[in-house]
């Protein structure tokens, strides 16, 4: 099995070497929403390795097989084409609920969609838990703080959020899966954990999902020109995918059961990022213009992160320059890949 895995691990674009092959009474079965999605991909890399039952459900929405396809045939891998928002029976000791687009244009392409997919999605898992005696991990959001009024964004800060703009099918579907999740943990005693993840990049991103990485990398390496929205001194803050998976991991282990930050406080402009990334990719001649504000874009993210410092001893390690370079090698292979295809 073992060298099964790395042949496996051979084939994926992300190296764990801190990955540890858990022993037979330490291995769990764990079901992953979303997990043919960008981050959820990466998660079920690591439960893979480290030798759990993974089952992932998708409806493939914004998610691919081609992030899981490594695992197929694997006696403990199995694939679920099924849309949460519809009653789903199976069995696990433990969830990660991430089923839900992330990007912004897809989630605001069908919002009602998001919407249910929130909402009604979260209770159905929140059920399944329920019924199996299961601990849930809910992936919430940097966005339950909306355009925030407190910089940077502790948990305890309540958020500023437009119910009725063009983000609140994301931002409100959110708020009310954790506030379902702690309905759920109160009244039906449900074992819940709570990640408010901040923008988070890296390889298996989709080349065309419309988030600022994906857009300014495919720019880039194409010379075209890096397309900043408003006048660019909006801020944000990146945490590379590896990153995130360790925090999700070690939350879902932890007896922490608040909501819980997790993103790297490292803080740029979109200006500022435009030219890092111009930077990072040699010979590029991409200029960079700035064009119409997007409504109710935040101005200012980043994440205050004492409370998984503190709890779960986590902190980013990856830095921006090292995450970049590796997310720029992912996307020029994608690049070369889609063009070959194209001229079959
Ligand atoms: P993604 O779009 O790559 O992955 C989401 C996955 O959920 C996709 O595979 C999609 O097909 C699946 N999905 C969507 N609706 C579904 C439904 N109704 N039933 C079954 N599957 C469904 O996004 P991601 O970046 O991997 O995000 C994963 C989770 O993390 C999401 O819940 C997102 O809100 C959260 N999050 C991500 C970021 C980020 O920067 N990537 C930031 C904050 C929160
Ligand atoms: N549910 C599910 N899988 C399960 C258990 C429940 O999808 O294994 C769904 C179920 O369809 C219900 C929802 O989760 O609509 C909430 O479950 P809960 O037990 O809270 O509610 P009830 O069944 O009492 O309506
Ligand atoms: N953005 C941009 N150009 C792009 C895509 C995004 O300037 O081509 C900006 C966007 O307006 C926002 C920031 O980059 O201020 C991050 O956008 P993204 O969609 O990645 O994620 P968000 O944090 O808004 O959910």
């Amino acid at each position: 099995l073992e060298k099964k895995i790395a042949i496996l691990e051979g084939r994926m674009p992300q190296k764990y070497p801190d990955v540890k092959f858990l022993g037979y009474k330490e291995r769990k079965r764990i079901l992953v929403t979303g997990g043919a999605g960008f981050v959820g991909s990466h998660l079920v890399d690591v439960l893979m390795m480290q030798g759990h039952e993974v089952i992932v459900v998708d409806n493939f929405f914004t998610g691919r097989k081609r992030n899981v396809e490594h695992w197929f045939g694997h006696r403990n891998f199995e694939m679920i084409h099924h849309d949460i928002v519809n009653p789903l029976y199976v069995e696990a000791d433990e969830i990660y609920h991430l089923a839900s687009p992330a990007s912004p244009p897809h989630y605001m392409q069908n919002p009602v969609k998001t919407i249910k997919t929130n909402t009604l999605g979260t209770i159905n898992m929140l059920g399944l838990a329920r019924r199996v005696g299961a601990r849930i991990l809910i992936a919430s959001t940097s966005e339950v703080y909306g355009d925030p009024m407190v910089h940077p964004q502790p948990e305890s800060y309540w958020g500023h959020v437009n119910p009725i703009g063009p983000r609140a099918c994301y931002d409100e579907g959110k708020r009310v899966a954790e506030t379902l999740a702690y309905s759920y943990a109160k009244q039906e005693k449900v074992d819940v954990r709570v990640a408010r993840i901040f923008n988070t990049y890296g390889p298996r991103m989709h080349v065309s999902d419309g988030r600022v990485v994906s857009n300014f990398i495919m720019q880039a390496l194409q010379n075209l020109t890096i397309t900043v929205y408003g006048n660019g001194k909006q801020t944000r803050s990146f945490c590379y995918v590896s990153d995130l998976v360790d925090g999700l991991l070690t939350l879902m282990a932890s007896s922490y059961t608040l909501p819980v930050n997790l993103g790297n406080p490292v803080e740029h402009t979109i200006e500022e990022f435009a030219m890092i990334i111009k930077n990072l990719v040699p010979g590029c001649r991409s200029t960079v213009s700035t064009g119409a504000a997007v409504e109710d874009d935040p101005q200012r993210r980043r994440p205050d992160i004492a409370v998984a410092e503190a709890n779960l001893h986590w902190k980013p390690k990856i830095s921006l320059q090292v995450g970049l370079q590796r997310t720029i090698d992912y996307f020029r292979e994608e690049l070369s890949r889609t063009t070959f295809l194209n001229n079959q």
